[in-house]
């Protein structure tokens, strides 16, 4: 009988294991959606990369506000559109320092969410030479579409 009740108490007392809690973490990792927040492993609807701790909505699962904004609306508004050339920024890279790279978030648009964002060429990383300005919309964290400005309106 005093083995019985031994147990009984052991089992009263019974503390987490480290199964307990791998389970646990493992129950949150597949089952968890709690405030829009997704369940980890699963790809962006947008850029289809990995999404650790993601916002999901309607659409799908992403793992930026970049993102979730440029898949709802891909693309310049008509204004923007009005107001720029079809005349793209390109790709832009830097190595070492030196090459082009694009700054600024000048004239935000209401609609479209695009900026005014000036290409300069850069040496050790001091943007030295205006190139031109685009309008910009990020597509994803590290892509996105430009537009240059009409002449006209780059002057501003
Ligand atoms: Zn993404
Ligand atoms: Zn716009």
């Amino acid at each position: 009988m005093l083995f019985i009740g031994v147990r009984a108490s052991r089992r009263a007392n019974h503390t987490p294991t480290s199964t307990d809690y791998l389970l646990a973490l493992t129950s949150y990792i597949f089952n968890s959606s709690i405030d829009g927040v997704s369940p980890m492993f699963e790809k962006c609807t947008n850029c289809s990369t990995r999404v650790v701790v993601g916002k999901s909505d309607q659409h799908g699962i992403f793992c930026s506000t970049v993102c979730q904004h440029f898949y709802r609306s891909p693309g310049f508004c008509q204004s923007c559109d009005a107001s720029t050339t079809i005349e793209s920024a390109g790709s832009t890279y830097t190595l070492n320092g030196i090459g082009t790279k694009i700054y600024g978030s000048k004239s935000p648009c209401s609609k479209c969410g695009s900026t005014i964002q000036t290409k300069f060429f850069c040496v050790i990383y001091i943007p030295l030479i205006p190139l031109g300005k685009y309008r910009v919309k990020w597509a994803t964290p590290s892509r996105y579409i430009s537009r240059r400005l009409k002449p006209s309106l780059s002057r501003s």
